[in-house]
């Protein structure tokens, strides 16, 4: 019987496996490993607040590419959403333990559906430390020193934490009142409010880690430093749908026409008091081709000098989150500012001195907080991730990442992971946040759903 293991056992793993069940036509047995008691849902849909809610509508939140409202389908035949309009529903943000308890309820149904096919499944709970290829067969190694044999292995390791920024005490790190994994409750609990708290970065984590902060009850001030400080925007014009752009956007174009055309159509539709987001919207379908054409230059300078530009028109939250947060700014409560971090010393126990260049004000400036929350997003660079099954496979040739390290260097039609002397692996495939720096847009929902299905087609082929 073909052994499939899947390592992560977030919205990747758990789809890969959900597809492997509906389209296997003979017995297989599908190992997911995960390391933690967050199985079906990952960092992302097993948040610590049920005021932490999904930055994409209800109707376009589905986990599976050919069935469009199966998310809206589950969420309207539930007690507490039943009574709701459906269009309401569909155009809404809901909490995401909601969409937890889709995925898993997902799951339980192709449970059964895999015991009627004689398909076996194997959970386990454990960090996976390593990873050894043979031409054969590819063996899992927990941390236990228990070693799992497959014929075949994905990994849906998804996102890992933020990178420490580097600082001229990099000491601070150990510190108590550094908490560098921020989707996890104990960064925001037990804060005291006798100082303000300093959270780095200013995208979705940020405001995500706001409310938490709010919620338990912090009082003080609330600092957000990041290399822009751009205000994070709202969804609006929701299900405007723009056509214009896509129209003349032609597959060969250069980054530069590429970018002139976005500025043109942005322009046009401001001048009809329309905002830039359904310009951006438009260009989601075509954005991993843009990216795959874009020559080495080109995506270098695509990430110095459009990437945080990119990130601020694509990340948006919902309008009465955005609300909240230009209230907690108007209010003095949350200070967004533009800079690099130079420092952290730790003067007391609770008091940590911040230095940092202020952007706007061209000069080094200090404050005092009692806690530092990482909120820089996801680390991509598997050679900077610490303890990692990934680092440890990049040291032996296993894999090796693009020149920007943003992922791992892969085959997009068939996501067999390719070694460092660029063979295509026979059995070792990834999809996910791993295949960022092959198609730029591989992070949410909308992709690795299909990434899932194409992957378990090619799995059983
Ligand atoms: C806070 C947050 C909110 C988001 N909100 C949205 C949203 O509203 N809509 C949307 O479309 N997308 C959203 N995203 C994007 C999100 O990344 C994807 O939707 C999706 O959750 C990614 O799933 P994944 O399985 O690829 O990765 P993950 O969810 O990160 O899952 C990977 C799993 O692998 C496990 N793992 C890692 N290493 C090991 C190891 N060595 N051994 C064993 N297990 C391991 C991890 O613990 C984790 O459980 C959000 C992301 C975050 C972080």
């Amino acid at each position: 019987m073909k052994h499939i293991g899947i390592i992560g056992g977030g919205f990747s793993g758990t789809m890969t496996a959900i597809q492997l069940i509906y389209k296997a036509t003979n017995s297989i047995k599908i190992t997911i490993i995960n390391d933690r008691d967050n199985f079906n849902k990952g960092f992302a849909y097993s948040p610590y607040s049920k005021k932490h809610i999904l930055n994409v509508i209800t109707e376009k939140m589905s986990a599976f590419p050919d069935k469009e409202h199966d998310f809206l389908d589950w969420v309207i035949l539930k007690e507490e959403y039943k009574s709701y309009d459906r269009t309401l529903i569909a155009n809404s943000f809901l909490p995401r333990y909601v969409y937890g308890e889709y995925l898993v309820d997902t799951w339980e149904k192709a449970k059964k559906i895999a015991s009627e096919k004689n398909i076996e499944l194997q959970i386990i709970e454990s960090v996976v430390d390593d990873i050894e290829v043979s031409a054969e067969i590819i063996t899992i190694v927990l941390h236990t020193a228990e070693k799992i044999t497959v014929d075949q292995c994905v990994i849906t390791s998804g996102n890992q934490v933020p990178r420490n920024p580097a600082i001229t005490n990099m000491d601070f790190y150990k510190s108590a009142n550094y908490f560098q994994n921020p989707w996890m409750i104990d960064s925001v609990l037990h804060v005291d409010s006798e100082l303000p708290v300093l959270v780095i970065g200013n995208g979705l984590t940020m405001v995500d880690t706001v409310f938490g902060l709010l919620e338990h009850g912090f009082k003080n001030k609330i600092y957000s430093i990041s290399p822009n400080g751009f205000n994070i925007l709202p969804h609006r014009h929701n299900g405007l749908k723009y056509t214009k752009l896509v129209e003349e956007f032609t597959e060969n174009m250069s980054l530069y026409d590429f970018v002139k055309l976005v500025n043109k159509h942005v322009k046009l539709v401001r001048e009809y008091g329309v905002t830039a987001e359904p310009v951006i919207d438009s260009i989601r379908p075509y954005t991993q081709s843009i990216w795959k054409k874009l020559n080495e230059t080109e995506r270098k300078k695509f990430m110095a000098r459009l990437r945080h530009l990119w990130g601020v028109a694509r990340h948006r939250f919902p309008m009465h989150s955005h609300d909240k947060i230009q209230q907690l700014r108007i209010d003095n409560k949350l200070l967004i500012k533009s800079g690099k971090i130079l420092n952290f010393t730790e003067v007391s126990p609770k008091h940590i001195e911040v230095e940092y260049f202020d952007k706007k004000e061209k000069e080094i400036k200090k404050f005092e907080v009692s806690r530092v929350i990482n909120c820089t997003g996801p680390e991509s660079n598997l050679s900077l991730v610490e303890n990692s099954f990934l680092k440890k496979a990049l040291m032996k040739g296993i894999l090796k990442q693009d020149s920007l390290y943003l992922g791992v260097i892969a085959d997009t039609d068939t996501y067999q992971i390719l070694d460092i002397n660029n063979h295509k692996h026979q059995h070792l495939y990834t999809i996910g946040s791993n295949l960022k720096g092959e198609l730029w847009e591989s992070t949410a929902v909308y992709e690795l759903r299909v990434q899932a299905d194409k992957l378990a087609q090619q799995l059983l082929a």
